[in-house]
Protein backbone atom coordinates (compact mmCIF):
# COMPACT_ATOMS: atom_id res chain seq x y z
CA UNK A 1 0.00 0.00 0.00
CA UNK A 2 0.95 4.06 -0.92
CA UNK A 3 1.11 6.75 0.98
CA UNK A 4 -1.61 9.20 1.43
CA UNK A 5 -0.22 11.46 4.36
CA UNK A 6 2.71 11.98 5.67
CA UNK A 7 2.97 14.80 8.73
CA UNK A 8 6.12 15.83 9.72
CA UNK A 9 7.07 17.70 13.14
CA UNK A 10 3.95 19.49 13.28
CA UNK A 11 3.42 22.10 15.80
CA UNK A 12 0.27 24.29 16.70
CA UNK A 13 0.17 27.26 19.18
CA UNK A 14 -2.49 29.63 20.44
CA UNK A 15 -2.20 32.81 22.79
CA UNK A 16 -4.50 32.35 25.59
CA UNK A 17 -4.45 34.70 29.09
CA UNK A 18 -1.45 33.96 30.85
CA UNK A 19 0.61 31.91 28.12
CA UNK A 20 0.95 30.47 24.95
CA UNK A 21 -1.09 27.46 24.46
CA UNK A 22 1.04 24.50 23.02
CA UNK A 23 -2.01 22.04 21.51
CA UNK A 24 0.10 20.50 19.44
CA UNK A 25 3.81 20.06 19.73
CA UNK A 26 6.45 18.43 17.10
CA UNK A 27 3.79 15.46 15.94
CA UNK A 28 4.92 13.33 13.01
CA UNK A 29 2.89 10.19 11.63
CA UNK A 30 2.06 8.56 8.37
CA UNK A 31 -0.97 7.30 7.12
CA UNK A 32 -0.96 4.54 4.07
CA UNK A 33 -4.25 4.58 1.70
CA UNK A 34 -6.80 2.72 3.15
CA UNK A 35 -5.22 2.28 6.65
CA UNK A 36 -7.32 3.30 9.86
CA UNK A 37 -4.93 5.24 11.69
CA UNK A 38 -6.29 5.96 15.72
CA UNK A 39 -4.98 8.57 17.71
CA UNK A 40 -6.27 8.21 21.29
CA UNK A 41 -5.73 10.29 24.52
CA UNK A 42 -7.62 12.24 27.59
CA UNK A 43 -9.42 15.17 26.35
CA UNK A 44 -6.81 18.59 25.85
CA UNK A 45 -4.43 15.97 24.79
CA UNK A 46 -4.64 17.31 20.90
CA UNK A 47 -6.22 15.41 19.23
CA UNK A 48 -8.65 17.17 18.02
CA UNK A 49 -6.28 20.16 17.38
CA UNK A 50 -3.87 17.68 15.29
CA UNK A 51 -6.94 16.82 12.79
CA UNK A 52 -8.24 20.28 12.56
CA UNK A 53 -4.59 21.61 11.76
CA UNK A 54 -4.29 18.57 8.76
CA UNK A 55 -7.45 19.30 7.39
CA UNK A 56 -6.81 23.14 7.67
CA UNK A 57 -9.32 24.21 9.52
CA UNK A 58 -7.72 26.04 12.65
CA UNK A 59 -9.56 29.14 13.44
CA UNK A 60 -7.65 32.10 14.42
CA UNK A 61 -6.14 32.71 17.34
CA UNK A 62 -4.92 28.74 16.93
CA UNK A 63 -1.84 28.88 13.84
CA UNK A 64 0.20 26.26 13.03
CA UNK A 65 3.84 27.13 13.76
CA UNK A 66 5.98 24.80 12.12
CA UNK A 67 6.12 21.19 9.86
CA UNK A 68 4.28 20.01 7.08
CA UNK A 69 1.53 17.64 5.89
CA UNK A 70 2.49 16.03 2.60
CA UNK A 71 -1.22 14.78 1.15
CA UNK A 72 -0.85 12.47 -2.16
CA UNK A 73 -3.56 13.11 -3.85
CA UNK A 74 -4.93 10.54 -6.96
CA UNK A 75 -3.91 13.03 -9.95
CA UNK A 76 -4.84 10.40 -12.62
CA UNK A 77 -8.49 9.92 -11.30
CA UNK A 78 -9.49 12.98 -10.39
CA UNK A 79 -8.42 14.22 -13.99
CA UNK A 80 -9.94 12.18 -15.66
CA UNK A 81 -13.43 12.44 -13.90
CA UNK A 82 -13.82 15.92 -15.52
CA UNK A 83 -15.02 15.66 -19.19
CA UNK A 84 -15.22 19.46 -19.56
CA UNK A 85 -11.74 20.57 -20.79
CA UNK A 86 -11.95 23.93 -18.70
CA UNK A 87 -12.56 21.81 -15.69
CA UNK A 88 -9.51 19.04 -16.24
CA UNK A 89 -7.09 22.21 -16.82
CA UNK A 90 -8.54 23.96 -13.97
CA UNK A 91 -8.22 20.42 -11.72
CA UNK A 92 -4.06 20.44 -13.52
CA UNK A 93 -3.80 23.43 -12.33
CA UNK A 94 -4.90 22.93 -8.46
CA UNK A 95 -2.73 19.22 -8.55
CA UNK A 96 0.19 18.57 -8.15
CA UNK A 97 1.84 16.07 -10.74
CA UNK A 98 0.91 12.43 -10.98
CA UNK A 99 2.97 10.99 -7.62
CA UNK A 100 3.95 14.32 -6.04
CA UNK A 101 2.67 15.33 -2.44
CA UNK A 102 0.61 18.25 -1.68
CA UNK A 103 1.35 20.30 1.62
CA UNK A 104 -1.93 20.37 3.36
CA UNK A 105 -0.10 23.17 5.65
CA UNK A 106 0.99 25.23 2.89
CA UNK A 107 -1.60 24.77 0.71
CA UNK A 108 -3.42 27.71 -1.86
CA UNK A 109 -7.59 28.22 -0.96
CA UNK A 110 -7.94 26.72 -4.27
CA UNK A 111 -6.45 23.28 -3.48
CA UNK A 112 -7.96 23.51 -0.12
CA UNK A 113 -10.91 24.09 -1.57
CA UNK A 114 -10.53 21.12 -4.05
CA UNK A 115 -8.94 18.89 -1.30
CA UNK A 116 -12.23 19.14 1.34
CA UNK A 117 -14.61 16.26 0.37
CA UNK A 118 -13.15 15.27 -3.05
CA UNK A 119 -10.08 13.99 -0.88
CA UNK A 120 -10.06 14.75 2.76
CA UNK A 121 -13.79 15.05 4.55
CA UNK A 122 -14.42 15.54 8.04
CA UNK A 123 -16.54 14.72 10.55
CA UNK A 124 -16.65 16.45 13.71
CA UNK A 125 -17.65 15.39 17.31
CA UNK A 126 -21.58 15.45 18.10
CA UNK A 127 -23.93 13.35 14.76
CA UNK A 128 -26.22 16.30 15.92
CA UNK A 129 -24.49 19.39 14.83
CA UNK A 130 -22.96 18.37 12.16
CA UNK A 131 -26.16 17.89 10.48
CA UNK A 132 -28.11 21.33 9.52
CA UNK A 133 -31.46 20.32 11.09
CA UNK A 134 -33.90 22.29 8.94
CA UNK A 135 -32.99 20.13 5.67
CA UNK A 136 -33.83 16.65 5.04
CA UNK A 137 -30.72 13.89 4.84
CA UNK A 138 -31.08 13.58 1.26
CA UNK A 139 -30.95 17.70 0.85
CA UNK A 140 -28.20 17.55 2.48
CA UNK A 141 -26.14 14.88 0.61
CA UNK A 142 -27.92 16.68 -2.67
CA UNK A 143 -26.39 19.89 -1.37
CA UNK A 144 -23.01 18.46 -0.91
CA UNK A 145 -23.05 17.08 -4.91
CA UNK A 146 -24.90 19.66 -5.96
CA UNK A 147 -21.69 21.73 -4.90
CA UNK A 148 -19.11 20.20 -5.81
CA UNK A 149 -20.19 18.02 -8.68
CA UNK A 150 -21.86 20.98 -10.59
CA UNK A 151 -21.60 19.03 -13.68
CA UNK A 152 -23.29 15.96 -12.59
CA UNK A 153 -26.97 15.97 -13.66
CA UNK A 154 -30.18 15.67 -11.53
CA UNK A 155 -30.96 12.02 -12.10
CA UNK A 156 -27.16 11.24 -11.70
CA UNK A 157 -27.03 12.80 -8.85
CA UNK A 158 -30.63 11.30 -6.74
CA UNK A 159 -29.21 8.08 -7.85
CA UNK A 160 -25.80 9.09 -6.15
CA UNK A 161 -28.09 9.82 -2.86
CA UNK A 162 -29.66 6.18 -2.97
CA UNK A 163 -26.75 4.40 -3.73
CA UNK A 164 -25.14 5.99 -0.66
CA UNK A 165 -28.15 5.62 1.71
CA UNK A 166 -27.91 1.78 0.88
CA UNK A 167 -23.94 1.60 1.26
CA UNK A 168 -24.76 2.79 5.24
CA UNK A 169 -27.39 0.74 5.92
CA UNK A 170 -30.50 3.95 5.86
CA UNK A 171 -33.60 2.57 3.52
CA UNK A 172 -33.54 5.17 1.19
CA UNK A 173 -37.23 6.37 2.12
CA UNK A 174 -35.52 8.10 4.99
CA UNK A 175 -34.29 10.83 2.93
CA UNK A 176 -37.30 12.93 3.37
CA UNK A 177 -36.07 12.79 7.02
CA UNK A 178 -34.99 15.46 9.03
CA UNK A 179 -32.35 14.75 11.73
CA UNK A 180 -34.21 14.87 14.64
CA UNK A 181 -36.55 12.89 13.18
CA UNK A 182 -33.70 9.76 13.25
CA UNK A 183 -32.00 7.69 15.78
CA UNK A 184 -28.13 8.69 17.27
CA UNK A 185 -26.89 5.70 14.93
CA UNK A 186 -28.91 6.48 12.05
CA UNK A 187 -27.78 10.04 12.06
CA UNK A 188 -24.23 8.59 12.41
CA UNK A 189 -24.85 6.86 9.55
CA UNK A 190 -26.18 9.83 7.68
CA UNK A 191 -23.56 12.02 8.12
CA UNK A 192 -21.05 9.17 7.06
CA UNK A 193 -23.17 8.83 3.89
CA UNK A 194 -22.53 12.85 3.66
CA UNK A 195 -18.70 12.31 4.09
CA UNK A 196 -18.51 9.87 1.68
CA UNK A 197 -20.66 11.54 -1.18
CA UNK A 198 -17.90 12.37 -3.29
CA UNK A 199 -15.45 9.03 -2.68
CA UNK A 200 -12.83 11.07 -0.44
CA UNK A 201 -9.82 9.37 -0.22
CA UNK A 202 -9.11 9.99 3.62
CA UNK A 203 -12.10 10.39 6.78
CA UNK A 204 -11.06 12.32 9.39
CA UNK A 205 -13.29 11.20 12.48
CA UNK A 206 -13.61 13.23 15.78
CA UNK A 207 -15.17 11.36 18.58
CA UNK A 208 -17.67 9.94 16.05
CA UNK A 209 -19.68 7.29 18.32
CA UNK A 210 -18.81 9.11 21.90
CA UNK A 211 -22.53 10.02 22.18
CA UNK A 212 -24.30 6.63 21.34
CA UNK A 213 -24.26 3.70 23.40
CA UNK A 214 -21.94 0.67 23.36
CA UNK A 215 -24.21 -1.18 20.73
CA UNK A 216 -24.81 1.24 18.32
CA UNK A 217 -21.01 2.20 18.70
CA UNK A 218 -20.16 -1.45 17.81
CA UNK A 219 -23.08 -1.29 14.60
CA UNK A 220 -21.17 1.58 13.37
CA UNK A 221 -17.34 0.70 14.00
CA UNK A 222 -18.35 -2.90 12.12
CA UNK A 223 -20.05 -0.55 9.29
CA UNK A 224 -17.25 1.59 8.70
CA UNK A 225 -14.95 -1.31 8.35
CA UNK A 226 -16.81 -3.34 5.96
CA UNK A 227 -17.46 0.66 4.14
CA UNK A 228 -13.67 0.37 4.25
CA UNK A 229 -13.34 -2.41 2.72
CA UNK A 230 -15.96 -1.71 0.24
CA UNK A 231 -14.16 1.71 -0.30
CA UNK A 232 -10.41 1.37 0.75
CA UNK A 233 -10.62 5.05 2.25
CA UNK A 234 -8.37 5.72 4.82
CA UNK A 235 -9.68 6.92 8.36
CA UNK A 236 -8.26 9.22 11.20
CA UNK A 237 -10.21 8.17 14.12
CA UNK A 238 -9.88 10.14 16.90
CA UNK A 239 -11.24 8.92 20.24
CA UNK A 240 -10.68 8.99 24.14
CA UNK A 241 -11.21 5.46 24.07
CA UNK A 242 -8.90 3.46 23.43
CA UNK A 243 -10.53 -0.05 23.73
CA UNK A 244 -12.89 0.97 21.05
CA UNK A 245 -9.46 1.49 18.60
CA UNK A 246 -8.01 -1.94 19.10
CA UNK A 247 -11.45 -2.83 17.42
CA UNK A 248 -10.84 -1.05 13.93
CA UNK A 249 -7.75 0.59 13.80
CA UNK A 250 -4.97 -0.54 11.92
CA UNK A 251 -2.09 1.25 13.72
CA UNK A 252 -2.50 3.67 16.69
CA UNK A 253 -0.70 6.95 18.20
CA UNK A 254 -0.58 7.66 21.87
CA UNK A 255 -0.87 11.80 22.46
CA UNK A 256 -0.10 13.31 25.52
CA UNK A 257 0.08 17.27 26.31
CA UNK A 258 0.33 17.80 22.43
CA UNK A 259 3.17 15.23 21.84
CA UNK A 260 2.60 11.25 20.26
CA UNK A 261 3.69 9.45 23.10
CA UNK A 262 3.97 5.95 21.45
CA UNK A 263 2.69 4.57 17.92
CA UNK A 264 2.58 0.85 16.95
CA UNK A 265 0.04 -1.79 15.30
CA UNK A 266 -3.14 -2.41 17.34
CA UNK A 267 -2.03 -5.50 18.29
CA UNK A 268 0.95 -3.80 19.91
CA UNK A 269 -1.04 -1.77 21.82
CA UNK A 270 -3.21 -4.07 22.64
CA UNK A 271 -0.78 -6.71 23.67
CA UNK A 272 2.05 -4.57 25.31
CA UNK A 273 1.38 -0.96 25.73
CA UNK A 274 5.05 0.26 26.45
CA UNK A 275 4.48 3.80 27.67
CA UNK A 276 2.92 3.84 31.08
CA UNK A 277 0.27 6.57 30.09
CA UNK A 278 -1.00 3.88 27.36
CA UNK A 279 -0.78 1.10 30.02
CA UNK A 280 -3.20 3.21 32.05
CA UNK A 281 -5.40 4.10 28.96
CA UNK A 282 -5.88 0.78 28.03
CA UNK A 283 -6.68 -0.03 31.52
CA UNK A 284 -8.65 2.57 32.78
CA UNK A 285 -11.56 1.46 30.56
CA UNK A 286 -13.32 -1.75 30.83
CA UNK A 287 -12.36 -3.91 27.64
CA UNK A 288 -14.98 -4.54 24.92
CA UNK A 289 -12.73 -7.12 23.49
CA UNK A 290 -10.49 -9.74 25.14
CA UNK A 291 -9.28 -10.69 28.37
CA UNK A 292 -10.05 -8.53 31.13
CA UNK A 293 -7.46 -6.28 32.52
CA UNK A 294 -6.71 -4.99 35.64
CA UNK A 295 -8.54 -1.62 35.94
CA UNK A 296 -5.79 0.55 36.93
CA UNK A 297 -6.16 4.54 36.60
CA UNK A 298 -3.93 7.24 36.64
CA UNK A 299 -3.40 9.58 38.94
CA UNK A 300 -4.32 13.41 38.74
CA UNK A 301 -5.13 15.18 35.08
CA UNK A 302 -3.35 16.46 32.33
CA UNK A 303 -0.92 18.94 32.36
CA UNK A 304 -2.37 22.96 31.67
CA UNK A 305 -0.56 23.21 28.37
CA UNK A 306 0.82 27.28 29.09
CA UNK A 307 2.87 25.14 31.44
CA UNK A 308 3.90 21.87 30.30
CA UNK A 309 6.31 19.80 32.48
CA UNK A 310 10.16 20.13 32.02
CA UNK A 311 11.60 16.35 30.43
CA UNK A 312 8.70 14.23 29.90
CA UNK A 313 5.30 15.86 30.30
CA UNK A 314 4.00 12.70 32.03
CA UNK A 315 6.24 12.51 34.89
CA UNK A 316 3.87 14.29 37.35
CA UNK A 317 1.33 11.76 36.86
CA UNK A 318 3.72 8.37 35.90
CA UNK A 319 4.31 5.77 38.87
CA UNK A 320 7.57 5.19 37.09
CA UNK A 321 9.12 8.14 36.59
CA UNK A 322 12.96 8.81 37.70
CA UNK A 323 15.26 11.46 38.16
CA UNK A 324 16.09 11.53 34.40
CA UNK A 325 12.53 12.09 33.66
CA UNK A 326 12.47 15.89 34.83
CA UNK A 327 15.62 16.56 33.20
CA UNK A 328 15.25 15.25 29.76
CA UNK A 329 12.54 15.16 26.98
CA UNK A 330 12.32 11.79 25.89
CA UNK A 331 11.82 11.28 22.13
CA UNK A 332 10.02 8.58 19.82
CA UNK A 333 11.97 5.57 19.68
CA UNK A 334 12.23 2.53 17.65
CA UNK A 335 11.06 0.10 20.50
CA UNK A 336 13.82 -2.56 20.21
CA UNK A 337 12.70 -6.32 21.06
CA UNK A 338 14.11 -9.30 19.72
CA UNK A 339 10.86 -11.36 18.66
CA UNK A 340 9.40 -7.74 18.01
CA UNK A 341 7.96 -8.44 14.42
CA UNK A 342 6.80 -4.63 13.62
CA UNK A 343 9.31 -2.53 12.98
CA UNK A 344 7.17 0.57 13.13
CA UNK A 345 5.95 0.28 17.09
CA UNK A 346 7.92 3.95 18.55
CA UNK A 347 7.86 4.91 22.20
CA UNK A 348 8.97 8.13 24.00
CA UNK A 349 9.83 7.42 27.37
CA UNK A 350 13.26 6.66 29.41
CA UNK A 351 11.95 3.68 30.49
CA UNK A 352 13.03 2.12 27.13
CA UNK A 353 15.59 4.18 26.28
CA UNK A 354 19.10 2.34 27.17
CA UNK A 355 21.24 5.56 27.69
CA UNK A 356 19.02 5.58 31.02
CA UNK A 357 19.07 1.96 31.55
CA UNK A 358 21.33 2.17 34.78
CA UNK A 359 18.90 4.75 36.68
CA UNK A 360 15.80 3.11 35.05
CA UNK A 361 13.46 1.12 37.51
CA UNK A 362 12.39 -2.22 36.85
CA UNK A 363 10.03 -2.40 33.95
CA UNK A 364 7.84 -5.51 35.02
CA UNK A 365 6.19 -3.23 37.63
CA UNK A 366 3.81 -2.35 34.88
CA UNK A 367 4.07 -5.50 32.76
FE1 LIG B 1 7.32 7.95 33.13
FE2 LIG B 1 9.77 8.86 32.81
FE3 LIG B 1 8.69 7.30 30.97
FE4 LIG B 1 7.86 9.79 31.29
S1 LIG B 1 9.86 9.13 30.62
S2 LIG B 1 6.60 8.01 31.04
S3 LIG B 1 8.01 10.02 33.50
S4 LIG B 1 9.17 6.76 33.09
MG1 LIG C 1 -11.57 16.54 21.05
Amino acid sequence: TTLLLDVQRLGVEYAAENGTVKAVNDVSFTLRRGEILGLAGESGSGKSTLAYAVARLLRPPAAITQGQALYYPRVDLDVARYTQKHKRQQVQEILPEAGMALDVLHASDRQLQYLRWNEIAVVFQSAMNALNPVMTIGDQILDVLHTHRPGMDKQARQARVDELLRLVGISTDRQHSYSHELSGGMRQRAIIAIALALNPELIILDEPTTALDVVVQREILTELLRLRKQLNFAVIFITHDLSLLLEVADSIAIMYAGRIVETGSRRDIYRHPRHPYSYGLLNAFPSLVGPKRKMYSIPGSPPDLRNIPSGCAFRTRCPLAFSTCAQHLPVLLPYQEEEQATVTATVACHLYNPAYREQAPALKEIE
